[in-house]
């Protein structure tokens, strides 16, 4: 069969004879230790699309094609990165949420499913598509938002984040996918945070909420590569996100506004008392995929 190069138009022979097949197969047998099968897959296939460019059906149809030297660099240095448990979001600089192709940096967290599930119930609450005026507070990658836009498009939406990365990467986002946003770059702790916002039919949040002690527990993956600032909090006061943000919704949202929060999984009961005692209404506490408590919702009165 020949053989050929994916950045040239000839066909050359290659010493170590790569090709797009055994890259795949060689990488995930190399990551096998630290993930499963199916992910160690999903994996090979992300870096095999960023390496050659080419999609599945391609890989498929040109499995026998040597990579170029260029592409086995980016192969081999991948490799090292995967096997220090950098995510592959960061070798490709791309993750999806709810259905886009978002870029990601070391600068925000990789958008997770559950969040997904969050976006979900926005949407499905308010089939209408309204043209409120809604907040994302965290908002990193601007996952949140520009979902939230490309359905509502008639809504005025607005985002704030503390760190300047994270704002200007969720920028980028929001233009790529054609989604205009109002960003703001600003702590949510600090009180000039509500001066600089208007009146809101809808606020959500998924703020940093795994207390410092469980940090030992989790993977490399998060702890190493993802910023300590959109997950931790400190052991002594876990909900304080939670608390500033019901203070600042109360005074920010018209009365019948919602606030949606992603909660951590072991706080939900803490979540939905805090939000009663500040005298929100139909606090609602619901599970995600996994069965775990994950998201809250409140109604101002
Ligand atoms: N769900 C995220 C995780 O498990 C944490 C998100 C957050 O702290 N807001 O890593």
């Amino acid at each position: 069969m020949q053989k050929y190069r994916f950045n040239g138009d000839f066909p050359v022979d290659h010493l170590n004879n790569m090709t797009i097949q055994s890259a795949f197969a060689g990488l995930t047998a190399a990551i096998g230790h630290l993930y499963d099968a199916r992910e160690a897959a999903n994996i090979g296939h992300l870096l095999m699309e960023h390496i050659t460019g080419l999609g599945k059906l391609d890989r498929i149809v040109h499995k026998d094609g040597d990579l170029t030297p260029a592409q086995e660099d980016l192969y081999q240095q991948s490799l090292a990165a995967l096997l220090a448990q950098k995510p592959i979001q960061h070798i490709t600089g791309k993750s999806w949420f709810y259905g886009l192709e978002l870029l990601v940096s070391d600068q925000v967290l990789i958008p997770r499913p559950e969040t997904e599930e969050l976006v979900e119930w926005i949407l499905k609450d308010h089939p209408s598509q309204p043209a409120w005026r809604l907040l994302d507070i965290g908002t990193g990658s601007g996952c949140i938002p520009i979902a939230l836009k490309k359905h509502w498009p008639a809504a005025d939406i607005w985002a704030m984040d503390v760190s300047p990365g994270a704002i200007s990467l969720a920028t980028r986002n929001a233009s790529l996918q054609h989604t205009p946003i109002r960003f703001v770059q600003q702590d949510v702790l600090s009180p000039d945070a509500s001066k600089v916002l208007p009146s809101l039919n809808i606020i959500i949040s998924n703020p940093p909420y795994i207390p410092e002690t469980e940090r030992a527990d989790m993977q490399a993956l998060v702890t190493a590569f993802e910023p300590s600032v959109a997950l931790f909090v400190p052991d002594s006061d876990p909900l304080l996100f939670y608390r500033r943000i019901a203070l600042l919704a109360l005074e920010k949202l018209e009365t019948g506004g919602k606030l949606y929060f992603e909660i951590h999984e072991s706080f939900g009961q803490e979540v939905m008392s805090l939000l009663e005692k500040e005298g929100y209404a139909e606090v609602q506490l619901r599970q995600d995929m996994f069965g775990k408590d994950r998201m809250v919702r409140a109604v101002k009165k």
